[in-house]
Parts: C-alpha cells; structure tokens; sequence
C-alpha cells in the first residue's frame, strides 16, 4: 500500500532532507578540520591523507545529493530510497573513517548514533531497523578484522597500550555499542511515530472544523438569503410612505416611518453583507478567468458617483497604460474594490478626495485606495478585519455601517492568494493595498 502523505508531511520531508544535506556539509568539513588539528595541535600518530581524501569525497557525493534534492519529489516514490542512500552511504564512509582514525578505539564511534537517530526521524521503522543493522555489522566486522590482523590497524595514539590488544575491551565496546544503537534507535523511532500520529490527529481535527464552518457558513448564507427578500420589500414599502405616494401621514407618523426606514435600510445592508460573506466562507475555491482590473474600477466608480456627486468628492483613479490583468473572480474583485472605494467614500467628509492607483511588482499587481477622511485610531487597526468590528470614531460621527465590508475583503483576497494592509492616521486619511496575482503566472 502506498502511503499518502499530508502536504504538511510532505513539506516536512524536504525541509528534513536539505537540512540533512546541510548537516553533511559541516561533517566534510569537520574531518578537514579534524585532520588539521589533530595532526598538527594535537600531535596524534594517524596518516593526514585519507582524512583530507575522505572530507572531499563527503563533500562532492554531497554535492549529488544536493542536485538529486531538487528532482526527488518530497514524500513521493524515490524519497526513502533517497534518504536510505544517503545514511547508508554515510555509514560505509563513517566506517573507513573510524578505520583510519583507530577503529572501535576512537571515541568518535558514538558519531554512528547521529544516523540511527537520522535514520528514525527520516525513514519508516523496517527501513531505520535496516540501518542499525548496516552499522552494527560494519563495526563488528572493523573491529574483528582489525583484531585478527586482517586489516591494519591504525594507531592514532590516543590510548597507551592500545586497547585493541585487550580482546575484552573489543568486546564490550562493541556490545556497547550496538546496544546503544538498538536502545536509540527504538526510542527515536517511537518518539517519531508519535509525533507522526499526533500530527495527522491535529490534521484530521482541522478538517473537522474547517468542513464544521463551512455547514455554518452555508446556514448562514441560507438565512440570510431568506431574509433578503422580506427586508427589500418593507424598505420599499416604507419608501413609498415617506416619499408621500400613498398619501400625506401626520409628521408624528412620518417620523417613525423614517426611523423605520432606515433600520430597513441598515437591515437590507447587513443581510447582503452576511449573505456575500457566508458564501465567500463556504467555498475554498472559485472560478478563475483574466480579469482587467481598469474595468473593474470604472464600473465601481461609475456605481458610487451618486455619493461622489452627493459628498462633492474628487474621485481619481491612477493606473498605469501596461497594467496586466489578474487572474481571479471578476465578480469577487469586483465586490472587493466596491467595499474599499465604498469605505473610502463612505469615510472622507464633505469635499475629500479619493483615488485608487496600481502598480506591476513584477509577479504580483498592487492596488492601494487611498482617502483623506477620518483615518482609523491607532488602537483600532489590528481589529478592523475582524466580523462586526466597528473604530469608535465612526460609530461617534454615527456613519453607519454592519463592520461585515473588511471582513468579505479578507475572505476574497484570502481565496485570490492575495494579501491588504493599512496605513492610516486618523483625521488625516487611509491607504488600503492590496496586491492580486497577474494573470498567465504559475499560480501553484
Ligand atoms: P463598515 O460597514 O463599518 O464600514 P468595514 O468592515 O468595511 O465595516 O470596516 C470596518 C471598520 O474599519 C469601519 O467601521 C471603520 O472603523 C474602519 N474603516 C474601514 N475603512 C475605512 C476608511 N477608509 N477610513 C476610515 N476608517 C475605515
């Protein structure tokens, strides 16, 4: 059966093997370092030469598998053959080293746990268990060749008389040996594999709640689409009262009709704006085209001019001539810029000014609408994206609105893989950008 790894997993595996790469780059250099020293600073009796010869190799098969990192798919077919090549390698070349560098003698031979543990993090368990085994069959076998005099064994010089001499000190610290091997790797195993569980738990309650707030959300945007119509109807109805086309109502009346009205009005907004975000919550995905984002701007513009006109406010709009077009929901953008020119206007007194520019950044399309109106306190800032979030400033100048604008702006860029900030000071003005991937770019 082949196992299915979580992108999480997956991102995890490649992370673990360049870093594993890396590691092996400062273990080439250890060696040279460790020739160096020990040779020269601390006078031990081994031959310079298969150390230097031996950190280069290191560092030039690392150099493979720093090539080979880029075409092995992360957790795909040839990831633990790959990760299984590159410990076992480092097993046979740790071995030669520790045979250079005086055998089971040199207190390095602990080096040997570094890829148990490796080994367990990297590899599943039957494949780690295979590596222990590599190594501890590579030590005893060192250790009894160079005992019984099959293969030279090398004197650094580190203990006086040598402990190879000694057929018990051979056999203990080889027992020791793979017994520290087999205890590690048990434990780097276990300690994985929990980990390994807790994280697909962790994945698996994730998607719990994410498909739980999509139900919610799809409720939500099925109440609201019941109560859109019932709400249009009684504005319409009052308008017909207050605009005196059923006939003159005492002025008494005529005020609670218009109070009425209003909170019709206010009504009307807040079920679009519940409706417009519940549905932009329940999908993880939208259809996606080019989308010529001037256009998109002069027909938000064109929507917004009986307020321009109404609050005598200068409306601009700064494009460049080769602006190139998004990829993402026309609609959606649309709904985007609406809220945030609507805002801007909605927030800029008698006689301001408005104006939306973009920009090319090269592999994204930046948009910023900027206003000179009320600004936003500087406490409030962190907050305004948050559902039903109103500043106090505007609640006090009593300009109304259902908080639910910043909100759908997020939930849209959010869905385009884009990203908005703000720059604002209050009674001076506000600059929302955002930015919106060009259309014909690999949008992975
Ligand atoms: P609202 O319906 O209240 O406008 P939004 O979610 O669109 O809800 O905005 C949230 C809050 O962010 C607003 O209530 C206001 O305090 C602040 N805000 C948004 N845009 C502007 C702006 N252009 N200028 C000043 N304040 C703004």
């Amino acid at each position: 059966m082949r196992l299915l790894y979580p992108p999480l997993m997956q991102e995890e595996a490649a992370v673990k093997i360049s870093w594993f790469i890396k590691l092996r780059w400062l273990a080439a250099a250890g060696v040279l370092v460790f020739a160096v020293v020990g040779k020269k600073l601390l006078q031990l009796q081994f031959s310079i030469g298969p150390f230097v010869f031996i950190g280069i190799f290191i560092a030039l098969y690392n150099a493979v598998f720093l090539l080979l990192a880029h075409r092995v798919q992360p957790a795909g077919k040839w990831s633990d053959r790959f990760a299984s090549a590159q410990v076992g390698i480092d097993i046979l070349v740790l071995t030669v080293l520790m045979h250079f560098g005086g055998g089971i003698e040199n207190p390095f031979v602990s080096y040997f746990l570094f890829h148990t543990i490796i080994a367990a993090i990297l590899l599943p368990q039957h494949k780690a268990d295979l590596q222990v085994l590599l190594a501890s069959i590579c030590i005893v076998t060192l250790a009894i060749a160079e005992f019984t005099g099959l293969l030279a064994h090398h004197h650094i010089g580190l203990f006086e008389p040598e402990l190879y001499d000694n057929w018990k000190f051979v056999t203990v610290a080889v027992f020791a040996f793979i017994t520290t091997l087999c205890v590690a790797d048990l434990l780097a195993t276990s300690i994985t594999r929990r980990l390994h569980e807790r994280e697909k738990q962790l994945a698996q309650a994730n998607a719990v709640l994410a498909e739980q707030d999509r139900i919610k959300s799809e409720y939500v945007m099925k109440v609201a689409h019941d109560l859109a119509e019932p709400a249009g109807t009684i504005t319409s109805c009052l308008k017909l009262v207050t605009q005196g086309l059923t006939g003159p109502i005492p002025e008494k009346a005529m005020d609670m009709v218009q109070r009425a009205q209003h909170k019709s009005e206010y009504l009307g907004q807040l079920v679009k704006d519940l409706l417009s975000l519940s549905r932009i919550k329940a999908v993880s995905e939208i259809p996606k085209t080019e989308v010529k984002l001037p256009e998109v701007i002069s027909q938000v513009f064109e929507e917004l001019q009986p307020h321009v006109i109404e609050k005598r406010l200068t409306l601009e709009q700064k494009l460049p001539a080769a602006l190139p077009m998004v990829y993402g929901n026309a609609e959606a953008i649309h709904e985007l810029l609406g809220n945030l020119v609507s805002n801007a206007v909605k927030y800029t007194l008698l006689g301001g000014r408005v104006e939306v520019s973009a920009s090319n950044t090269g592999d994204k399309v930046l948009v910023k609408v900027q206003d000179n109106g009320v600004g936003i306190p500087v406490e409030a800032v962190g907050h305004i994206f948050e559902e039903f979030y109103r500043a106090d400033n505007v609640k006090a100048e009593t300009i109304q609105g259902t908080g639910l604008g910043l909100s759908i702006v997020k939930q849209i860029l959010n869905v385009h893989c884009g990203e908005i900030w703000v720059e604002s000071e209050q009674d001076k003005g506000t600059t929302f950008s955002f930015t919106l991937p060009i259309a014909g770019q690999s949008h992975a």
